[in-house]
């Protein structure tokens, strides 16, 4: 029997901490496609963690070198100093990333790299003397992390309505969703490219153009349920940043390497956004980093606009470029590379979408939609409970059908290891298809966010 845990002390984020300490579940180890119970049940993880494992847990090269740093240099500051492993760590960013994409700001996670890639934003324009460029756009339904400037691009209101105003001058387009035309896509969806002419229509002509600094969005949305783009749209929206002067920030922060079978998401959708802010499989998720991979000449012209010796741009974190992080960010990009994940990934699509799509006519199942290996399974929700249904499928996933599934309300989202192997997926669909045909009115959790 497991040690009793003390529940009494951590305050678990996003987490329904009451109806957590009932029955805890607790992760103890990982290898591979696998979690760990702290009781010794094997868990096939369907969620890569959280979107971020994709060349699987505790994988041995990447464990290496992390130990290997730790006992060679545990910290260093690159504060006006450096160490050798984080400009190697930018160099193999800067070699897999679209072209002209060839800086690297390095900070601890996704929301640090969201703040940093709207402060790069802002600061470019007042840099160049177009310093009325203040506005911002993201999307409702948008998720880019919880720090202030993340949750007012974002578009959620519960990561929002507690915290009083974030930034001022935000604005959002509406988000792409529409089952009611779409449902059950598989791979991009046909309508709803007109969206993006929002930022034209109403946005644009709303205010100046001329004082908005960038538009960011998630290539998918991946946490409010992976709500994929129309076809076309994403090339509309770099169109319109173009004719008004707007950055274009992608959020990949789950898209990143490797989970469309391409390095980013902009090589897959060939749209290639001035900025891209990443995190999760930047190092495999070993240890937290963030980055974001900024245009040669966006970096050039701080730098060019800057009096000689002078601190370019006020910006930056004790743990930018920890030793630690970037051994396993270097780590991470042999180990994509020598075994071929994206590819991989690329190649395992077709099958991961046919069997995310055999749950179509199940119970409950009101849209599927994938691409490369991601899905999202919407429920019909039960009435006055919104997150209710696929929670219930997530316990029962976990507890009874040994298979780690992630929600967000009624939708269940999946985001494998790009190692997952043909008869794995078939044990998550299958598992999830069983629980699906059992279920039965739902009993009355409690929600997660
Ligand atoms: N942006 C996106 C698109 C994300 O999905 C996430 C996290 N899921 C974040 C930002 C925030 O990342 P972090 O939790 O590492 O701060």
């Amino acid at each position: 029997m497991p040690n009793p845990i003390n529940t009494e002390h951590f305050w678990m984020p996003f987490t329904a901490n009451r109806q957590y300490k009932a029955k805890p579940r607790l992760l103890a180890g990982a290898s591979g496609m696998h979690y760990t119970t702290d009781d010794g049940r094997k868990i096939l993880d369907g969620t890569a963690g959280l979107w971020c494992v994709n060349a699987g847990h505790c994988h041995p090269k990447i464990t290496a070198a992390i130990q290997q740093q730790a006992g060679t240099m545990d910290f260093a500051p690159t504060f006006q100093m450096g160490h050798p492993k984080v400009f190697e760590a930018a160099t193999a960013l800067a070699s897999i990333a679209p072209e002209g994409l060839n800086r690297v700001f390095f900070c601890n996670d996704g929301s640090e790299a969201v703040d940093t890639a709207l402060k790069i934003a802002l600061a470019y324009h007042r840099v160049r003397g177009d310093g009325l460029r203040t506005r911002l756009v993201g999307r409702e339904r948008g998720y880019h992390g919880v720090g202030f400037g993340g949750i007012a691009v974002g578009g959620i209101a519960g990561n929002r309505k507690h915290f009083g105003p974030a930034l001022p001058g935000v604005d959002h387009l509406r988000h792409p969703l529409d089952i009611g035309r779409n449902a059950f896509s598989k791979g991009l969806p046909e309508h709803g490219a007109e969206l993006a002419d929002e930022l034209e229509q109403r946005i644009v002509t709303l205010h100046d153009p001329s004082t908005i600094a960038a538009v960011i969005v998630e290539p998918i949305q991946g946490s409010t349920g992976v709500i994929l783009p129309p076809k076309g749209y994403l090339q509309k929206l770099r169109t319109i940043c173009d004719k008004y002067g707007i950055l274009l920030i992608f959020d990949e922060v789950i898209t990143g390497f490797g989970r469309l079978g391409t390095s980013f998401a902009a090589d897959f959708f060939g749209v290639v956004p001035d900025m891209i802010t990443c995190a999760k499989g930047l190092t495999n998720a070993a240890v937290p980093m963030g980055a974001v991979l900024v245009r040669q000449d966006i970096h050039d012209t701080f730098m060019q606009a800057a009096p000689e010796n002078a601190i370019e741009f006020f910006h930056g974190y004790t743990y930018s470029g920890h030793p630690l992080a970037a051994a396993a960010c270097v780590a991470a990009m042999d180990v994509y590379k020598e075994e071929g994940l994206f590819d991989r990934a690329a190649s395992m699509s077709p099958y991961f979408e046919q069997a995310a799509h055999s749950l179509k006519g199940l119970p409950y199942v009101k849209d599927v939609r994938n691409l490369g290996m991601v899905c999202g399974i919407e429920l019909e929700s039960v009435p006055g409970k919104p997150t209710a249904r696929a929670f219930d499928v997530f316990l029962k996933c976990f507890w009874e059908k040994g298979v780690l599934i992630r929600t967000t309300n009624d939708i269940i989202a999946l985001s494998p290891p790009l190692i997952i192997d043909k008869p794995q997926i078939d044990q998550l669909f299958g598992a999830i298809a069983d629980v699906l045909k059992a279920e039965k009115p739902v009993p009355d959790v409690k929600t997660v966010a």
